[in-house]
């Protein structure tokens, strides 16, 4: 693991581009400034909210509606998974007949986009993890790309977004209920983000942040900038031997995380 260097570097390695080319608003650009953009790739659940508690009252919830058994998302290791792989798991664990659960899968994914929604509590601030706001809205005002990938779906994803105002920050969302794997999700970001800018994304220029073993793992497989955040159901022990880049405790001192995310400008070189 790197040390979380606090001086500035000289960015003369770097590919840069003038700022003011790009992005949607003159507000972000500094006159004369240059900075490297970057794809940064955050994971939702555990990372930037926590609503585990909700998505277990509703996979309990439901489960027993559509199966008649009692079974909780966190009976699993649902970290860094799509919605649909957590839910086979589940009805494996819980002995349901695979042709029982694929008649239902369907089933069982429109009731938890309608029965998240409506779960969603009132006061949704406690469920915001300290930091994320300040972090993507510190984010938010330079050129960097700010994208989301998560397993979940996208009604969901407009759920959250609905109750958090989080939605503003992001340029675009992958979700992990329309592709096979989270590492497709990543490839559609680069890919999205290629297409915006006009310029290539490789290596350091794209960072993962996320709170599982699965979000450094697909990030290592693109040889990203891996930033862990330990706010998830993986200890830092288990997200230390995945051996991202950086490991913080969570996004509360988020102008470390900021440095973080600045440093792979030199490490990209
Ligand atoms: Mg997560």
């Amino acid at each position: 693991m790197k040390a979380i260097y606090e001086t500035e570097h000289s960015l003369d390695n770097s590919k840069e581009y003038d700022v003011a080319c790009f992005g949607d608003g003159a507000d972000k650009s500094q006159s004369g400034r240059k900075v490297k953009m970057k794809l940064i790739i955050f994971d939702l659940d555990q990372t930037l909210v926590d609503f585990i508690e909700v998505h277990d009252r509703v996979t309990q919830n439901l489960f027993k509606k559509l199966f008649n058994v009692d079974a909780k998302l966190t009976e699993i290791d649902f970290a860094g998974k799509s919605l649909n792989d957590n839910f086979r798991e589940l009805a494996r664990l819980k002995n349901i007949p695979e042709d029982i659960f694929q008649k239902k899968s369907q089933q069982l994914l429109e009731g938890y986009d309608i029965t998240f929604s409506k779960s969603l509590p009132q006061d949704t601030a406690k469920y915001i993890l300290p930091g994320a706001r300040e972090l993507l809205s510190e984010l938010s005002q330079t050129d960097h790309i700010i994208a989301l990938y998560t397993g979940d779906s996208p009604e969901i994803v407009r759920s959250v977004f609905r109750a958090t105002n989080l939605g503003k920050f992001f340029k675009f969302c992958l979700y992990g209920t329309e592709v096979e794997t989270r590492a497709d999700m990543v490839r559609l970001a680069i890919e999205k983000a290629e297409t915006l800018t006009q310029q290539k994304f490789r290596d350091k220029d794209v960072v993962l942040i996320g709170d599982s073993t699965r979000d450094i793992d697909c990030g290592k497989q693109f040889n990203a900038l891996t930033i862990a955040v330990a706010t998830g159901s993986h200890s830092r022990v288990q997200l230390s031997a995945a051996g991202p880049d950086y490991l913080f405790t969570d996004l509360r001192d988020y102008t470390k995380v900021m440095r973080a995310v600045e440093q792979a400008l030199n490490l990209a070189g």
